[in-house]
């Protein structure tokens, strides 16, 4: 065969144009893609080998080899993993299949075209060495085949393919360096090594250096030994005491593709009917898009140290969809797919053990590290919420971690329910919550006046997930929760309070039938509060209505109801404004416009919206105005 010359796609053309002319700075990551590349070609190598063992003798190690050529400004990466044959290096050197990485590069906008911190992660991996290189050549051999080839590119639109001998499967890639100083620190045996011990340190072949050959003092070339640069075996496979906190951060940058630091970690060994490895990692700040339930998540699954695939689901329910890490099994087969996986035994026990230590992780972190929990808490228990009605096993533990703010928490002070349930009051029999949008706006509702009265805590729930979680949150050591916005609540009247009420109820029937004619459309019942000390008026809900911020966020969701659930309007019998209504009533005068500035001011108090803004205005000012008169 002769050599043939052949255009890239056109997507692969835009993305080399970038890299060509990137300034992106941080180039050497060029050879951690390189490197990857070759660590999956002997994966899969291993992997196939296991249905056919002709792909692999037994007298082959799998390795990488690496060496620098200082002098000629070359660089080599060869590995004796699966090789490529003609098809394979068109498609996958000639080509993006990804949709995604297609995707990408149409939405890159041209102020982040120098910024391509997304390398790799896209799967544009391979062609980062043009960063650097004038010329690549690919020498490949596939597993199983007998003719090499070899590809060759400058980069600049076209590559070239032609058949070259090579006896041994895998791939050698030989990077010509570019005459720009950025490329030629490259061409350093220490440049080399370094970068590689950084990225590649856990790769589970071994990659040797070969350094160049040197002259001695009497003209004879001395050879040197090829020294390997990764000496660890994988992390997780090697013994706790062993592992250096250092390199446990330095791991989860590897494993979560995020630079900080991890909150905590858990690193066990189970043995008996089963043996595995789990290292997993909490993160301290919220991975990017992971409110986004159906965003990638999930744990690396090894087995028996082969790497098998990235985000495995099954191995973590969606409510700890923040852990990052790695399983490795040594009973699973190597040639599993995600069907097989889903239903598998295996994969249940790991799935309750990574559970069971990811919640003892939290509770530790909770009981030991206070400060470091809270501000955890606050950055990612949200999603910890969702388990409540998501699950039904963990109840009590998912209990044990939440975290509130109340009406007696100042500023960035959360507190644990324990906490709440240790400063109750003799008097009081139950948990005490109030939802609402905002911590300030709920915080001064009115139905809190005569608890804070009584000096009941009342917990002040803001997340819009809250309203899910308490629907499955219905009680805790015992206690009951109580939404204070919600039915009556019994406060173990004294015999005086008990007989002011009822006075109070007799007294102001009338107004009360007056204030229900006038706001039928929007009210189901006007009665006596019991519990307002400054405010004139606030609203409830019936014991078994759906809260209203839950219709709001329904509504929100696109499943609103065409009837909205009326509600209670609570009035304060003490209030002068009460008291000058019932006076008005008394001497038969009309109520005018005192109902709806009754009713806008309850709904503004508890921070909803008024549904007709315009129609309060004007009840206010012409009631404004009449007072002028
Ligand atoms: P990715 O590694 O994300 O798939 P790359 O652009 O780095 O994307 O590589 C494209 C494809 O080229 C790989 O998926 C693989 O099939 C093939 N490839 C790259 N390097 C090698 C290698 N050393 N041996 C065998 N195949 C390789």
């Amino acid at each position: 065969m002769s050599t043939e010359k052949m255009e890239f796609q056109t997507e692969v053309r835009d993305l080399l144009n970038l890299m060509i002319h990137s300034l992106y700075s941080n180039k050497e990551i060029f050879l951690r893609e390189l490197v990857s590349n070759a660590a999956d070609a002997l994966d899969k190598r291993r992997f196939l080998s296991v249905s056919n063992s002709a792909l692999l003798p037994d007298s082959t190690t799998l390795q990488i080899d690496l060496s620098v050529h200082s002098e000629s400004k070359i660089i080599s990466i060869e590995d004796n993993g699966i090789g490529m044959n003609r098809e394979d290096l068109i498609s996958n050197l000639g080509t993006i299949a990804r949709s995604g990485t297609k995707h990408f590069l149409k939405n890159l906008k041209d102020n982040e075209k120098s910024n391509l911190d997304l390398i790799g992660q896209f799967g544009v991996g391979f062609y980062s060495v043009f960063m650097v290189a004038r010329k690549v050549e690919v020498l490949t051999l596939k597993a199983g085949e007998s003719q090499a080839y070899l590809w060759s590119s400058d980069g600049e639109g076209d590559f070239e393919i032609t058949e070259a001998p090579k006896q041994e499967a895998g791939t050698k890639i030989t990077v010509y360096l570019k005459d720009e100083e950025e490329a030629l620190e490259y061409a350093n045996e220490w440049q080399i090594k370094n970068i590689v011990q950084k990225y590649s340190e856990f790769i589970s072949y071994p990659i040797y250096f070969h350094p160049e050959s040197t002259k001695n003092d009497k003209g004879e070339i001395e050879i040197k030994e090829a020294v390997r640069l990764n000496e660890k075996p994988a992390l997780w496979r090697q013994n706790e005491k062993e592992i250096t906190e250092d390199q446990y951060k330095e791991f989860y940058n590897i494993v979560s593709h995020d630079g900080g630091e991890p909150a905590a970690w858990n690193h066990s060994h189970a043995e008996g009917t089963m043996e595995f490895w789990s290292l997993i990692y909490i993160p301290s700040k919220a991975p990017y898009n992971i409110w986004n339930n159906e965003n990638a998540h999930g744990l690396k699954l090894y087995v028996k140290k082969v790497f098998i695939m990235d985000d495995f689901k099954d191995l973590l329910p969606p409510w700890l969809r923040f852990v990052r890490g790695v399983i490795d099994s040594e009973d699973l087969p190597l040639n599993v797919s995600r069907e097989i996986l889903q239903s598998n035994k295996i994969v249940t026990q790991i799935r309750k053990h990574v559970i069971k230590k990811t919640l003892e992780t939290l509770q530790n972190m909770a009981k030991n590290e206070v400060e470091k929990y809270e501000a955890w808490w606050l950055e990612l228990g949200a999603i910890l919420k969702e388990g409540f009605y998501m699950n039904w096993e963990h109840l009590d533990e998912l209990k044990d971690l939440l975290r509130f703010k109340s009406t007696k928490t100042k500023d960035n002070e959360i507190i644990s329910l324990e906490t709440y349930i240790s400063r109750m009051p003799e008097s009081q029999k139950e948990i005490y919550y109030l939802t609402g949008d905002l911590k300030d706006s709920i915080a001064s509702n009115p139905l809190l006046e005569s608890f804070k009265n009584k000096s009941f805590e009342v917990l002040l729930l803001t997340d819009p997930i809250d309203e899910f979680m308490m629907s499955s949150l219905t009680e805790y050591k015992d206690k009951k929760f109580h939404d204070i916005s919600r039915g009556d609540v019994d406060f173990e009247k004294t015999e005086e309070e008990k007989k002011a009420e009822k006075a109070s109820k007799t007294e102001f029937k009338s107004l009360l039938k007056a204030l229900q004619k006038a706001l039928d459309k929007e009210i189901k019942e006007v009665r006596v509060s019991s519990r307002l000390q400054e405010s004139p008026s606030c609203l409830v809900n019936s014991e078994d209505a759906m809260s209203s911020r839950m219709e709001r966020i329904m509504e929100a969701m696109g499943q609103s109801k065409t009837e909205k659930t009326k509600r209670i309007l609570e009035i304060n019998p003490q209030h002068p404004i009460l008291k000058m209504l019932k006076e008005k009533m008394d001497a038969k005068e009309d109520l005018g416009e005192w109902p709806k500035a009754l009713y806008g001011q309850a709904l503004l108090s508890e921070g909803s919206p008024l549904p007709n803004p315009i129609e309060y205005v004007n009840a206010i000012n012409s009631l404004l105005t009449s007072n002028l008169k």
